[in-house]
């Protein structure tokens, strides 16, 4: 696979939507050639925190609710992806902790989507974090959501793009550069819309920066815990903190004004954590209209599109991957391909639904 004689595509973009379809383009047969400005690891890819939450992205962020289906999909899809890769897939679940009409509300809405969820009781949520404020009595627990750790997988899907053919290099393309491709060309640009003459679909992204917090010495949870307006996890040995949502932002500055509801947050689930000591990682998220990626062919013929992440990009990079191979592969895209496909933005084009 990827010889001499296969077919050659470039991707342009080295976060995780570019490493899962290059991977995935590597895998059906092509000579992947990825270009990327960012090393893999230092763009949003590599500060998020890796969850896989279909159950509580549905209910915790607005435009999710309409698409439980189609997150589910892409997570189980993490399943033989992880597995291929040789990295960690931590099942263990996910519970939200906070004052108890926040947690009966959050119940109503998963069970309304018919997602099980459990009870966990103060006992319980003590041996998941030392410290938990002490008047939430109960917690709810869900193995729906899943996480990956960023630094692993971007490494792993790097190393096995390159096992079967492919090349990564570092460079920044200009549309004049890939204006004349023979090949085709997959832009997985991220927020970046350098490209937009090339693709005009970019032009509908816009930028929500994201800023999270990480420090070494307080011992991470044992799993995930979400509370209103914030979550905790373990990562990279430490413990993580995010995430803001500044929609409109995309400046990669460390801004305490910014920070500062996010750490009233967490002051309010665990209030011994010092309020300074944390290391700050901004990345930067890019959104489409509706909140869920482009991905598949632009209008310009020859290039494709695996862009528009917004805040579940993670979760969301093996669909797009799969539906994106399809596309540059001429092969059916599946269930989730019309939904995700960037001519739903055209004019006089209704919104597909499911
Ligand atoms: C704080 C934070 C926490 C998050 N937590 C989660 C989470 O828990 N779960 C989840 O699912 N998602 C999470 N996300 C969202 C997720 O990180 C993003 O949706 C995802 O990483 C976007 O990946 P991407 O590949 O589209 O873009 P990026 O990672 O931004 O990569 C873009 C790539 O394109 C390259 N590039 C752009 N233009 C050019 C050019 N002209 N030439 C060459 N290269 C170019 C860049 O160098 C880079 O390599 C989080 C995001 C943030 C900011």
């Amino acid at each position: 696979m990827g010889g001499s004689g296969a077919a050659s595509v470039i991707v342009v973009g080295a976060g995780v939507f570019g490493l899962a379809t290059g991977l995935a383009l590597a895998e059906a047969g092509l000579k992947v050639r990825m270009v990327a400005e960012t090393v893999p690891g230092r763009t949003a890819s590599g500060v998020a925190a890796g969850m896989l939450a279909p159950a509580f992205e549905s209910v915790l962020d607005p435009p999710t609710p309409q698409s439980l289906d189609l997150l589910r999909a892409s997570r189980d899809l993490w399943l033989g992806l992880a597995g291929r890769l040789g990295v960690a897939l931590d099942r263990s679940g996910a519970a939200a902790v906070g004052p108890d009409a926040w947690v009966q509300d959050l119940q109503a809405q998963l069970e309304a989507l018919g997602l099980e969820v459990r009870d966990a009781g103060r006992a319980e949520m003590q041996t998941w974090t030392p410290g938990l404020a002490p008047q939430f009595g109960r917690a709810l627990v869900t193995l729906e959501d899943w996480r990956i750790e960023p630094q692993d997988a971007l490494a792993a899907m790097a190393a096995r793009l390159r096992e079967l053919g492919g090349t990564v290099e570092a460079g920044a393309l200009s549309d004049r550069d890939l204006a004349d491709s023979p090949g085709p060309v997959v832009l997985a640009t991220g927020a970046d819309q350098r490209l937009s003459a090339l693709a005009p679909e970019l032009a509908l992204l816009s930028p929500i920066k994201g800023q999270i917090l990480w420090r070494a010495d307080r011992a991470p949870p044992s799993r995930v815990i979400r509370t209103p307006g914030a979550y905790l996890l373990g990562s990279g040995g430490g413990l993580l903190a995010g995430a803001t949502m500044e929609a409109g932002r995309a400046d990669l500055a460390a801004d305490l004004q910014a920070q500062a509801s996010l750490r009233g947050a967490l002051a309010g689930v665990i209030p011994l954590l010092p309020p300074e000591g944390w290391e700050t990682r901004v990345g930067v998220r890019a959104a489409s209209p509706d909140g869920l990626p482009l991905a598949g062919a632009s209008v310009r013929p020859g290039v494709f599109l695996a862009v528009g992440a917004r805040r579940n990009g993670w979760l969301l990079a093996p669909l797009v991957a799969e539906i994106v191979t399809a596309a540059v592969t001429g092969e059916d895209g599946g269930r989730w391909a019309r939904r995700l496909d960037p001519s739903r933005f055209a004019p006089g084009t209704g919104e597909v639904q499911a």
